[in-house]
């Protein structure tokens, strides 16, 4: 039986980040991983050249977290054209984002897409949102952000006409239900930078802190089926005894585990990513269906089921080889011939798609491209599609921003649903989790005492972080102090910490830091204001 200090079951972004930064601190830290890979549903597949990721996302670059945790010049991001091409059938215009230049503002001119009100409104809220803390965003009104649009005073026309569009993309969802707060720090952290994609695809991010741990430390192929607090376990007998235990996997796999944890409802998106021999459109912008004519009242729905499109290879030529474009369009839910996905499964592999003919949702995709592009498409051969039907927890308003990382089962959870439904909210959680177990472990005052862990040193080689001598947990063990101690360690035995004796009772954190199952899923008003504020400094406060 293999043992360890902290086991984490699930090497997504959650995961990953607990892993670093408590194999930071000198624990001995084993992370079981269900599939062939890391990064959960953050993964890049390499096919025919092309680099495609399973489904179409994008890295904030302004996220806290990101900033925090992630070196994100390794990554070589290639950033977004900031704005939006809006089409609606007949003409295209490319509006900028209101405070982002001059040159940004071209689209928005009055009378062009949207009425002088309306654009004034919307310069004003996001240049609010930008010069707001993200504290005073989270304790604004929860409401739905299309309630929220319109008590902002912003027209029919506008909200349905041009914002929708973009935001449905984001949200994963048709009536803009996503609590509004989320709608305010999303709107905040796209104001302060163009999202961008990493040069060798998404999956370089887990990468990048998969490489920071000791080799060995991530087992691949290796699900849990049973957890405590003392440990893991699979459906074929193999286990591993921990200290502590920590749960990053998606929400649903993590009600199934743990006691206490609802089960998100979650929002679905199929990405079709098509190869053509021309980039239809020279820029590395989103394409969305809207409309284009403030005169005009907005059509309720669009003419395809295409909710976003952008030539992934004009933001970053490394997606696709030499000479040929890849094209990713974005369409809400899963098709009726994709399985929902069993236990455990959070993103299915690539379909490879036909070369001829095709699905009557490929063909359907396919049209409306042509109609987004302005241009024909018979040509385009699809590389792939993803059906990711458990891609986003809902947020839908009223919204939970912060749950708790603790359990009454004395198991730690974590996962973009304990916070947001994104990236930011994946590695915040896990970074939660983290000082959570180290604060009940003694090593970090509790309540920030001692302040937080410090962020890692972001730097290309780290390979001295694994000198043990002097790290906290080390110490602990050898002076007897803290929770490590209670275990069968031996002074000068650098594989002792490893044969930790879990704790006789479940749960390892002392009686009061457990909380109640009926509190795990309460927000802390206290806790949330630094949810997209971590960094100081990082943000216009
Ligand atoms: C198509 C799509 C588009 C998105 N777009 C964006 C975007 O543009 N911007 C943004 O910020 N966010 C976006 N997101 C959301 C973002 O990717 C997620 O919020 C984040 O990656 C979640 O990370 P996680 O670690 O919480 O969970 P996951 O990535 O789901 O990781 C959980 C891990 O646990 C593993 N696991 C599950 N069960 C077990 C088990 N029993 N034993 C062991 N391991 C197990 C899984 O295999 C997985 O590796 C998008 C997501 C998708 C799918």
């Amino acid at each position: 039986m293999q043992t360890a200090d902290v086991a984490i079951v699930g090497a997504g972004l959650a995961g990953l980040a607990a892993a670093t930064l408590l194999a930071d601190q000198g624990l001995e830290v084993v992370v079981w991983e269900a599939s062939d890979d890391v990064g959960g549903r953050v993964r890049t597949d390499e096919i025919d050249g092309f680099r495609l990721d399973r489904g179409f996302q994008v890295l904030l670059p302004s996220y806290p977290e990101v900033r925090r945790q992630i070196d994100l010049p390794a990554l070589r991001p290639r950033p977004f054209v900031r704005g939006l091409v809006l089409r609606d059938g007949v003409r295209s215009v490319l509006l900028g984002d209101p405070i982002g230049g001059t040159g940004a503002l071209a689209g928005l001119v009055p009378g062009r897409a949207l009425r002088l009100g309306d654009l004034a409104r919307l310069v004003r809220l996001t240049a609010r949102d930008s010069l707001t803390k993200p504290a005073a965003l989270l304790a604004g009104p929860e409401r739905s952000t299309r309630a929220e649009l319109r008590a902002r005073g912003l027209s029919d026309h506008a909200v349905d006409g041009v914002i929708a569009p973009l935001l449905r993309g984001m949200f994963l969802e048709e009536e803009l239900s996503t609590s509004s707060r989320f709608f305010h720090l999303l709107l905040r952290s796209f104001a302060a930078r163009s999202p961008v994609l990493p040069a060798e695809g998404m999956a370089a991010l887990p990468r990048q802190l998969a490489a920071r741990l000791r080799p060995g430390t991530i087992r691949l192929g290796c699900p849990a089926d049973i957890v405590t607090a003392g440990g893991v376990r699979s459906r074929d007998g193999e286990s591993l005894r921990a200290k502590v235990v920590i749960v990053a996997t998606d929400g649903t796999t993590a009600a199934r585990l743990v006691p206490g944890i609802t089960e998100p409802t979650w929002h679905g998106v199929t990405t079709y990513y098509f190869r053509a021999a021309r980039s239809p459109l020279r820029r590395g912008v989103l394409v969305v269906e809207g409309s284009v004519d403030p005169r005009w009242p907005a059509r309720a729905k669009r003419s395809g089921p295409v909710v976003n499109t952008v030539v992934v290879s004009e933001v970053a030529p490394s997606y696709a080889p030499p000479g040929t474009a890849l094209i990713s369009a974005s369409v809400l839910g899963v098709p009726e011939d994709v399985p929902s996905g069993g236990d455990g499964e959070s993103a299915p592999a690539a379909e490879v798609g036909p070369r001829v003919g095709g699905r009557p949702d490929e063909r359907a995709v396919r049209a409306h491209l042509g109609v987004l592009y302005g241009t024909d498409t018979d040509d385009w051969q699809l590389v792939a599609r993803y059906p990711v039907a458990r891609a986003l927890p809902a947020m839908t308003s009223p919204h939970v921003f912060r749950r708790s990382v603790r359990t009454a089962s004395g198991v730690y959870v974590c996962g973009d649903h304990r916070d947001t439904s994104s990236i930011q909210g994946a590695l915040y959680s896990g970074r939660r989790a983290a000082e959570a177990v180290l604060a009940d472990l003694g090593i970090i005052g509790r309540d920030g005492a001692h302040g937080p862990i410090p962020a890692p040193v972001l730097t290309p080689d780290r390979t001295d972080q694994w000198a043990t001598a002097g790290s906290p947990a080390r110490a602990a063990s050898r002076s007897g102090d803290g929770a490590l101690a209670g275990g069968a360690a031996q002074a000068g035995d650098e594989s002792s910490a490893a044969v930790l004796v879990p704790p006789s009772a479940p749960g390892s954190a002392p009686a009061e830091q457990v909380e109640q199952t009926e509190q795990v899923e309460q927000t802390d008003q206290t806790e949330q204001t630094d949810q997209f504020g971590a960094v100081p400094g990082d943000l216009r406060a």
